[in-house]
């Protein structure tokens, strides 16, 4: 790599490496853009969300750029995590923290010295031993990567004074550029990191903090146990959090669900360390799927297939929801966010934060009110957390919350419901809090709506129709869309000028009704696309194959392959080594150690069940991630050839490829540019045989027609038939 390399080169460089180790086509948003300031040596500082793909922003280039890549990452349970899964991709990495035993410390000097190593993961407080600086000051360090980066910012919300003394790295390593990663930073603690970190001429790059694959669902808590069950109902084999606000709390959600034939296990802070321990790695090892838990878990935990969080109270900010919720999907793949709340939630938090000091009180209460709006507010809850972080949001509909997706039941006449319970606020005077509004409201004959005599109010019970529960939930949302707020100690509502409005019926808010009929609810797109031509029973059986490997191997199931990978395994069904490396995250290394053995697999799994193999699905770059991405220089080459009508086998000469690739290169083909005729590659009375056998027999699965067919016919003719006749108008799709 030199200096004078053009951005297309090295862009070039990136994507070979990404290719050849971790088995990816394309760029994650804003990736592209980290790693070139890395490979550039400009210093940079890099926010993107969880799932973003901030490790791969220094990890590739440190497999492009020449000399050892230093990362600085505080958890050392993390490290360990990714030391492994660089392994794993066949790159050289270790790490240095006070686990290691002297003589593997010294194993790790040696390979050091010797250039064998190309990334290095150290804890600060290690890095910046005398012995260690001085050491690492003598060998040739490529680039500096500082991860968590916020923590070196007292602005930010974990703050850790070791990282503070990070600031000496500029002076010690003179040449070498510093980039920081982090998945939350205001901008105030941007600038705190450049300058703690005397970073010069930094580009700052800040991704969009929504997570477009979380599926987020907020419920009224009412039968936690069921609520709970449903969702793991709806999951029944992946790995999932179920977070509670109370030790105890955990300690019976956990005991209940296990009575009732759920496994699950325990972990909060009142458990012993090596309880803990042992729970935690059953978990990240997939020996139990549900993790029941306080808040206390989750840092240091990078499992990237966590498929569900559930909140069974509500958590006391919208920033600890992100980061709990956040766990889930890290992978791209959808997941789901169930939150259960309940108003006694918000007291509960609330009689908390009454006894702090007011240092800080008056900020937690407003970030607790923030929370409760968002529980029981009824717009979209991507829009709600993105704007909340201080973004905007353009889309429409985000299709991956409750109330995109259709599963709440707005009242059809909100404007009147909301102008009754307006004016019954005015009517009292604008002195009673929201219990004692849905009393009078409901019709009520409580001693105190007696006694102050609001039994004579024209509002009393002009809402006797519905449960005080329903009444109570709308004041909420009307104060969380601003047309009531609450104020003083007592929580008073009083009428906003935009309840003004509504009373002139100037505006309209949106009301829910508590689902009573269960229409069928729609599924969140990314959950459709991720799983489009993934043949499920496979897919369960690599995952199974994946769990015995792991166990033997004794690595954490996802460190052998990501649920992107299976999921594409599935789809693809490569039946040589040269389909298998096609696979999305499948790199040269794990196609080396692992391709025979998961491609017997999917052969006996794909000739057992009569189902056909080799397939190419349309560039995959599932749209809850928008990968920056394109076809292959050689599958472009390809469509070229099959443009002059060349054959496979001309074409495969041509490209150096196995006719099985060119066979997917052609499918591509026919499928992008919506071929209709088989021929060349298929001879005109093979053609006619197939069609008169798709015409009986349908086109859904190949064996009957090669049946039918009496064996004599190509598997590869058959499927390239069917392509082009599901492109003609009797194709159906
Ligand atoms: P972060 O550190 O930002 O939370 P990670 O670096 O752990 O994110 O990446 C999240 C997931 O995305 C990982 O499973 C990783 O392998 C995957 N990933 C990263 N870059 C790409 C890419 N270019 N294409 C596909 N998947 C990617």
């Amino acid at each position: 790599m030199t200096a004078t390399q053009s951005v297309d080169d090295r862009e070039g460089d990136l994507r070979r490496v990404l290719r050849k180790y971790w088995g990816y086509d394309s760029f994650l948003p804003l990736q592209s853009e980290a790693m070139q300031c890395v490979v550039a040596g400009r210093d940079s500082v890099v926010v993107l969300s969880t799932g973003g793909g901030k490790s791969l922003c220094f990890q590739a280039p440190a497999m492009v750029i020449h000399g050892l890549a230093v990362v600085i990452s505080p958890l050392i349970s993390l490290m360990k995590d990714q030391v492994d899964a660089l392994r794993s991709c066949g790159i050289p990495a270790a790490c240095v923290n006070s686990t290691l035993a002297l003589d593997e410390r010294r194993h790790v000097a040696d390979e050091i010295r010797a250039g064998r190593l190309r990334l290095l993961y150290v804890a600060p407080e290690r890095l910046l031993a005398d012995r260690t600086l001085e050491f690492l000051q003598t060998v040739d360090v490529s680039l500096l990567a500082i991860d968590e980066a916020h923590c070196i910012s007292s602005w930010g919300h974990d703050f850790r004074p070791e990282y503070r003394a990070l600031s000496v790295l500029r002076e010690k390593f003179p040449g070498v550029a510093i980039h920081a990663y982090t998945a939350t930073a205001t901008e105030r603690v941007r600038t705190d990191i450049v300058e703690q970190l005397r970073l010069k001429n930094a580009r700052v790059i800040v991704g969009s903090f929504d997570r477009p694959n979380l599926v987020y669902k907020v419920q009224r808590r009412n039968n936690s146990l069921q609520q709970i069950r449903s969702v793991l109902d709806r999951h029944p084999g992946p790995s999932g959090i179920i977070y509670c606000i109370s030790r105890a709390e955990v300690d019976r959600t956990s005991a209940a669900l296990n009575e009732l034939g759920y496994l699950t296990l325990a972990y909060h802070a009142g458990m012993s360390n090596d309880e803990r321990q042992r729970n935690q790695d059953a978990f990240i090892e997939a020996q139990v799927n549900t993790i029941v838990a306080t808040v206390a878990f989750g840092m240091g935990i990078d499992k990237s297939n966590i498929r569900y969080v559930v909140h069974a109270g509500m958590p006391k900010s919208l920033e600890s929801y992100q980061q709990e919720s956040g766990r889930a999907g890290r992978d791209g793949l959808e997941a789901e966010c169930c939150l259960f709340y309940s108003g006694g939630d918000y007291g509960t938090w609330k009689r908390m934060l009454d006894d702090l000091e007011s240092k800080g009180r008056d900020g937690a209460l407003n970030s607790l009110g923030a929370m409760f709006n968002f529980c029981s507010g009824v717009e979209c809850r991507h829009r709600a957390l993105v704007e909340y972080f201080g973004q905007s949001w353009h889309k429409s509909t985000c299709e991956a919350c409750d109330v995109c997706l259709g599963d709440l039941d707005l009242v059809e006449d909100p404007v009147t419901i909301g102008k009754k319970i307006l004016s019954c606020v005015l009517r009292v005077e604008q002195r009673f809090g929201s219990d004692y509004v849905s009393l009078v409201l409901s019709g009520s004959r409580d001693r105190r709506v007696l006694q102050n005599g609001h039994d004579q109010l024209s509002t009393w019970g002009i809402l006797d129709g519905e449960s005080r529960r329903s009444i109570r939930d709308w004041i909420e949302q009307l104060v969380s869309q601003e047309f009531l707020q609450k104020t003083g100690e007592y929580n008073v509502l009083n009428v906003t000028p935009e309840g003004r409005q509504l009373l002139r019926s100037n505006v309209k808010p949106r009301l829910l009704r508590p689902a009573e009929k269960k229409t069928k609810k729609r599924q969140a797109a990314s959950f459709v696309e991720s799983w489009t031509g993934v043949e499920r029973g496979l897919f369960e059986t690599l995952r199974a194959m994946r769990r015995q490997k792991a166990a033997l191997l004794n690595v954490p199931p996802y460190i052998i392959f990501g649920d992107v990978a299976l999921r594409d395994m599935a789809r693809r069904r490569p039946s040589s080594l040269e389909g298998f490396l096609q696979v999305r995250g499948v790199g040269e290394k794990k196609c080396d150690d692992f391709g025979t053995e998961f491609i017997d697999c999917i052969n006996s799994y794909c000739s057992g069940h009569d189902i056909s193999q080799d397939e190419t699905p349309p560039a995959i770059a599932p749209s809850d991630r928008p990968a920056v991405s394109g076809p292959t220089s050689s599958s472009r080459k390809a469509f070229e050839l099959f443009e002059e009508r060349r054959s496979v086998e001309e074409v495969a000469r041509h490209l150096n490829r196995a006719e099985s690739t060119v066979y997917g290169y052609l499918g591509q083909y026919i499928q992008h540019r919506r071929i209709t005729d088989p021929a060349p590659w298929v001879d005109r009375e093979s053609t006619s045989r197939i069609q008169n056998a798709i015409r009986r027999l349908g086109f859904e699965r190949l064996r009957p027609i090669s049946n039918a067919l009496g064996g004599h016919v190509r598997y590869e003719d058959i499927r390239v038939v069917v392509k082009c006749w599901k492109n003609t108008a009797g194709g159906g799709v």
